[in-house]
C-alpha cells in the first residue's frame, strides 16, 4: 500500500472516531456526581469566526446554530466576589457549562475568579476592559480598549497575552458595535456575540420575577443564547431555580467553545 492509499485509508476511521466521539457527547452526557438529577451539558459546539463572525438575532441576522429547545448561557461584566462565587456554584451542582465575558479591570482584581471559571470548565471571553460604549469612541481607541481587555484578562488566566486571545470571543459593551470595528474583529479570527433573548437583569427586581421572565423569553423563542450579568444578586439568586426549570421544562445546555479546543473540551 503506498502513503497515498493509507492515508485515504485512514482518514474515514479518523473521521468515524471523531463522529463517534461527537454522538457520544450528545446522547450520554457524563454523569453529575452528587446529582443524579443535574440539568447537565448536553453537548459542546466549536465556533469559529471563519464561519461564524457574529452571532445573536438581537443584532445580527444569523445565531448559532441550535436546535429548538437548546439554549446557551452566558454571563457579562464579572467576575464580582459575592455574585460570580454563587452563579458558579449553581452551575457546578448542575454540571453546566456557561459562558464569561469579562471585564479586564475586573480580572485583574479577582484573578482567582476568572481562574475558578476556567478550571470548571466554562469559557473564558471577553468584553473591553472598563465596559465605555466602543462606537461613541475613536476605532484607535475602541481597539486599544479591546485589546487592553484581552490582554488583562489572558494575564490573569496564563500569565501572558497574545495578538489574539486564546479564546477568541467577545461581546461589546451595551452591544454598541460598529460596522469597521466588527470588521476588523472578524479579520482577527475573533467571534463576536450578540444574543438571542436576556433576561432584563439591570433592571432592578425580585429574583422571582427575573425567573418568569427570562423563562417566558425562552418559551417564546424556543431557546437561544441567553444573556445574564453574574454581577446582579436578583441573577445569582434566581439561577438555582432557572437551572431547575431548564430541566423540568425539557431544554438541553449547549457549552460553546473555540473552534480548535472542541476536540479538548470533549476530552475534559
Ligand atoms: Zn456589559
Amino acid at each position: 500500500m503506498n502513503d497515498r492509499m493509507k492515508q485515504r485509508s485512514v482518514l474515514p476511521l479518523v473521521a468515524l472516531a471523531l463522529t463517534v466521539r461527537v454522538a457520544y457527547a450528545q446522547t450520554e452526557p457524563v454523569p453529575c456526581p452528587g446529582n443524579p438529577d443535574a440539568l447537565g451539558t448536553a453537548r459542546t459546539l466549536a465556533v469559529d469566526a471563519a464561519t461564524l463572525p457574529r452571532v445573536g438575532r438581537k443584532h445580527f441576522p444569523q445565531t448559532l446554530p441550535l436546535a429548538p429547545k437548546e439554549v446557551v448561557l452566558t454571563f457579562d461584566d464579572g467576575p464580582e466576589p459575592g455574585t460570580t462565587p454563587r452563579v458558579l456554584d449553581a452551575l457546578r451542582r448542575e454540571c453546566v457549562r456557561a459562558s464569561f465575558f469579562l471585564l479586564g479591570r475586573s480580572a485583574v482584581a479577582h484573578p482567582e475568579l476568572a481562574r475558578r471559571e476556567r478550571d470548571e470548565g466554562h469559557t473564558v471571553a471577553h468584553h473591553t476592559f472598563a465596559h465605555p460604549l466602543l462606537s461613541r469612541m475613536s476605532t484607535a481607541a475602541a481597539l486599544a480598549e479591546i485589546d487592553r481587555g484581552f490582554a488583562a484578562v489572558d494575564g490573569a488566566l496564563y500569565g501572558r497575552s497574545d495578538h489574539v486571545p486564546q479564546t477568541p470571543f467577545f461581546r461589546f459593551p451595551g452591544f454598541a458595535s460598529s460596522p469597521v470595528l466588527l470588521d476588523l474583529l472578524e479579520r482577527r479570527g475573533v467571534v463576536v456575540f450578540g444574543t438571542d433573548l436576556w433576561a432584563s437583569d439591570w433592571n432592578r427586581m425580585a429574583p422571582e420575577q427575573e425567573l418568569k421572565l427570562v423563562l417566558d423569553r425562552i418559551e417564546a423563542t424556543r431557546g437561544g443564547i441567553v444573556l445574564f450579568h453574574d454581577t446582579k444578586r436578583q441573577t445569582a439568586a434566581m439561577l438555582p431555580a432557572f437551572l431547575r426549570a431548564l430541566r423540568s421544562r425539557g431544554y438541553r445546555v449547549v457549552h460553546v467553545v473555540p473552534a480548535g479546543e472542541s476536540a479538548a473540551a470533549l476530552a475534559r
